[in-house]
C-alpha cells in the first residue's frame, strides 16, 4: 500500500472544517468549565438547539441532572491528567424536552507546546439502540414469566459440537441452580429416568433418520427420588448434504396432568374390576338361582299337562300359584342381571331398520290375556301414511314395548282402555306411545319413576311388580339413541312414549329366524330311534328331562355330566341332537362347551342351547322361564319326529 501523502498546513484547516461540518457524530469543543465553544451541525441536530443557542452555554444545562456530576468529575480528571480520554453513556435533554441517550467520548486537545487546550466531545446517538435493548429485555422477561407459568422450557442444540442452549425454566424443571450450571447433555441425561433412556434415544434416532419432528413424554428423577413427567417436542434443521444442523424444541413439565391421568386410570381400572366382580357375581347368582327355579317351573308345567295323571281343581290352582311366583322371581333375576349388564356396558345391541308397527302387532298377542284379565281393551292407531322404519334392536324394542304395555294394563282401571300409536313427531324420529286410562302418577312422585326398585307406592296396591321395568326401559331406549318421556294426570291416566331415530327406508326388514345358531340334523330323519345327548350336572334337571322326553315316542336319552364326557359319549351314542346349557359362566366349562360345539358342527349334529332357548322370547315366558311344552316341541322339530 503506498504511503499517504502528508497533509499540508493549508489543507489541515479546510479538511478539519469539512470533517467537523459533515461528521455523522456530534462534535463539540468546550473550555475547561464545560462551556461550549464550537458545536457541529450533527450535535445541534441531536440536541435540538442551534449552534448560536449552544455556544457560550455549559454542558450541564443540557445534561440530565443525574448525569452531570459523573461527567464533570471525569472531565476534571482528564484535565488534571489523572486519566486519559473517557467514554460514558449519558442523557441529554433536548430543546423540546425529550430525553435522549448518547455515548459520549471526551478527549483533550493540546497546544503545540503540549499544554491542554480544549475538551473535545464526540457524541453518538444510542437512543434507538437502548430502546430496542429495553424492549428485548422486557420481552425476554415476559417469555421467562410465560415459561415459568406454563412450565415450558425451550432449548436449542447445535449439532456441530453438541452444545446446548436452554431457557432458565429448564434449569427449574431439572431443579438445578441456573447460576451454577451450564446446559449440557450430561446435566439433562443425569435426571432422565433410567428406564426411559432407551426410548429417548430411539425417538431421537428415528426423528433424525426420517427428518421428522419428535414428540415424547418421559420421566425425570429428582435427587430426592421424586418422579416428574416431561413432554418434549422438537424439530431439527439439516444441511443440504443431510447433516443435522440444529434442533429446537420445548420441554414441558406435565407431572400434574400425568398424575391425574394415572389416578384416573387407576380409579377406572378399580371401578372396572369392581364392576367385573359384580357382574361375575350376578351372572353366577343368576345361573344358580335360575337352575332350580327352572326345574320347579318345568315340573309344574309337566304336571299341568296332566300327562302324569289328572289334577284336582285345588291342585291346579296351587300349581298356577307356584308358576306365577316362579315366573315373577325369574323375571326379577333377569331384570337385575340386565340392569347390571347395561351398567357394565356389556349389553350387545343389534341396531337395524325395523317396522315399528310389525313389532307392535307381534307383541300384542303376548299381552292379550293379561289385558283380558283386567278387561282392558287395546287399540292400535293405524297410520294414514306408510311410516318410515325405526332404527332399533328388534328384541329390545319388543321388550320396551311390552314393559310399557304391561304397566298400562297393571296400573289401569278395570275395564280401562289403552291406545297405542306410532307417529313421526319431529324430523328424524318416530314416537311409539302407549296411553292408558289408569290411576296416573302423582306429580310429587314422578321424579322417582325411573329409579330402580322404586314403585311409587304401588307396592301397597297389591299390583305385581319389581320397580325395575321403567329404569330398564329408559336405559335400553337411550342405548339405542332414543329418548323416553311421559305425561300423567292422577286418576285420569298416563301416556308413556319412546322416540327412536328413523332409518330412512320404508321396506320392512326381514324377520330373524328363531334358532339361527344350529340347523336341524336332517340326515337322520326317518330313522326309527332318535338319540339325544343331554349335558347337565344338575340331577333335578336330568330327572325333569328324562320324564319330559319319556313322553316323546322313540327317543333314547343319554345324559352326561360334562362337555368332556359328551365328547366321549358322542362317538358311542352318535346322537341326533345335543342338549346343553351354554349359559354357564364358568370359563373352563365354557371352553369345553365350545370344543363340543365345534365337533358337533363337524359331524353335522344339531345342538340346542338351553340357555339361548330360555333367553329367547319365542321359547320362554317373559324372556326367561323355560317353557317345557315349547321346548319339547322344539326338540321334536330338531330330531325330525314332527
Ligand atoms: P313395576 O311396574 O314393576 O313396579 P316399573 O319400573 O315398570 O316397575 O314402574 C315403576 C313404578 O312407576 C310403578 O311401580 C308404578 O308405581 C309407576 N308406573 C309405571 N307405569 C305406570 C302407569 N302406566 N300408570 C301409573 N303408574 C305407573
Amino acid at each position: 500500500m503506498p504511503a499517504l501523502a502528508p497533509i499540508s498546513s493549508d489543507e489541515t484547516a479546510w479538511l478539519f472544517q469539512a470533517i467537523f461540518e459533515q461528521a455523522s457524530v456530534g462534535i463539540c469543543y468546550s473550555d475547561f468549565d464545560g462551556v461550549f465553544i464550537h458545536v457541529n451541525p450533527r450535535f445541534c441536530e441531536l440536541t435540538g438547539y442551534s449552534s448560536a443557542e449552544l455556544e457560550g452555554r455549559s454542558f450541564a444545562e443540557i445534561t440530565h441532572p443525574d448525569d452531570v456530576t459523573v461527567d464533570a468529575q471525569l472531565g476534571d480528571q482528564l484535565i488534571a491528567g489523572t486519566r486519559g480520554p473517557y467514554t460514558l453513556e449519558k442523557r441529554y435533554i433536548r430543546k423540546d424536552g425529550q430525553v435522549i441517550w448518547v455515548r459520549l467520548t471526551v478527549a483533550l486537545s493540546r497546544k503545540p507546546n503540549g499544554e491542554p487546550h480544549h475538551l473535545i466531545g464526540m457524541v453518538e446517538d444510542i437512543n434507538q439502540m437502548l430502546l430496542t435493548e429495553q424492549a428485548l429485555r422486557a420481552s425476554e422477561a415476559r417469555l421467562r414469566e410465560a415459561q415459568r407459568t406454563a412450565r415450558i422450557a425451550s432449548y436449542e442444540i447445535d449439532h456441530k459440537d453438541e452444545s446446548r442452549n436452554w431457557s432458565d425454566e429448564l434449569f427449574s424443571i431439572l431443579e438445578v441452580e441456573a447460576s451454577t450450571a451450564h446446559p449440557t447433555f450430561d446435566l439433562f441425561e443425569q435426571r432422565v429416568h433410567p428406564q426411559d433412556r432407551a426410548l429417548i434415544q430411539k425417538t431421537n434416532a428415528e426423528a433424525l433418520a426420517n427428518r421428522t419432528p419428535y414428540d415424547l413424554t418421559h420421566r425425570l428423577v429428582m435427587p430426592d427420588g421424586r418422579i416428574k413427567y416431561v413432554e418434549v417436542r422438537g424439530h431439527t434443521t439439516f444441511a443440504e448434504d443431510g447433516t443435522a444442523l440444529r434442533s429446537f424444541g420445548t420441554v414441558q413439565d406435565v407431572t400434574s396432568r400425568k398424575q391425574s391421568e394415572i389416578a384416573l386410570r387407576q380409579a377406572k381400572e378399580s371401578a372396572e374390576n369392581a364392576n367385573r366382580a359384580k357382574m361375575d357375581f350376578l351372572a353366577n347368582m343368576s345361573h344358580e338361582l335360575r337352575t332350580p327355579l327352572n326345574a320347579i317351573l318345568g315340573y309344574a308345567q309337566l304336571l299341568e299337562t296332566e300327562r302324569a295323571g289328572p289334577l284336582e281343581q285345588k291342585q291346579r290352582e296351587y300349581l298356577r300359584d307356584i308358576m306365577t311366583g316362579g315366573r315373577h322371581l325369574l323375571e326379577l333375576i333377569q331384570d337385575i342381571l340386565e340392569l347390571a349388564k347395561i351398567d357394565a356396558g356389556r349389553i350387545g345391541l343389534k341396531i337395524e331398520p325395523i317396522d315399528a308397527l310389525a313389532v307392535i302387532t307381534d307383541a300384542l298377542p303376548l299381552i292379550e290375556s293379561m289385558a283380558a284379565a283386567r278387561a282392558v281393551t287395546l287399540h292400535v292407531g293405524k297410520p294414514t301414511i306408510p311410516l318410515p322404519q325405526m332404527l332399533a334392536d328388534r328384541v329390545r324394542l319388543r321388550q320396551i314395548f311390552l314393559n310399557l304395555l304391561s304397566n298400562a294394563i297393571k296400573y289401569n282401571k278395570l275395564g280401562g282402555r289403552i291406545d297405542v300409536t306410532c307417529t313421526e313427531i319431529r324430523p328424524g324420529f318416530l314416537r311409539l306411545s302407549v296411553r292408558d286410562t289408569g290411576i296416573g302418577i302423582r306429580p310429587e312422585r314422578q321424579s322417582e319413576l325411573f329409579v330402580p326398585f322404586s314403585r311409587l307406592g304401588a307396592e301397597t296396591l297389591a299390583i305385581e311388580g319389581t320397580g325395575i321395568g321403567l329404569s330398564l326401559t329408559k336405559k335400553l331406549t337411550e342405548l339405542m339413541g332414543g329418548k323416553i318421556g311421559f305425561q300423567s294426570v292422577p286418576d285420569e291416566g298416563s301416556t308413556f312414549w319412546i322416540d327412536l331415530p328413523i332409518a330412512g327406508a320404508v321396506t320392512p326388514a326381514p324377520a330373524a329366524p328363531d334358532y339361527p345358531e344350529a340347523a336341524p340334523s336332517l340326515a337322520r330323519v326317518g330313522r326309527e330311534q332318535r338319540r339325544i345327548l343331554y349335558v347337565e350336572d344338575n340331577p333335578a334337571h336330568v330327572r325333569l328331562m328324562e320324564r319330559a322326553l319319556s313322553q316323546i315316542p322313540h327317543v333314547a336319552l343319554t345324559t352326561v355330566h360334562t362337555a368332556e364326557l359328551a365328547l366321549v359319549a358322542m362317538r358311542a351314542v352318535a346322537p341326533d341332537l345335543i342338549l346343553t346349557d351354554l349359559g354357564d359362566p364358568d370359563p373352563v366349562r365354557q371352553d369345553s362347551q365350545r370344543r363340543l360345539i365345534a365337533v358337533a358342527e363337524q359331524r353335522r349334529i344339531a345342538v340346542l342351547d338351553m340357555a339361548a332357548a330360555e333367553a329367547d322370547e319365542g321359547m320362554g315366558n317373559g324372556g326367561d322361564a323355560i317353557d317345557m311344552v315349547r321346548l319339547l316341541s322344539e326338540i321334536e322339530r330338531r330330531i325330525g319326529t314332527r
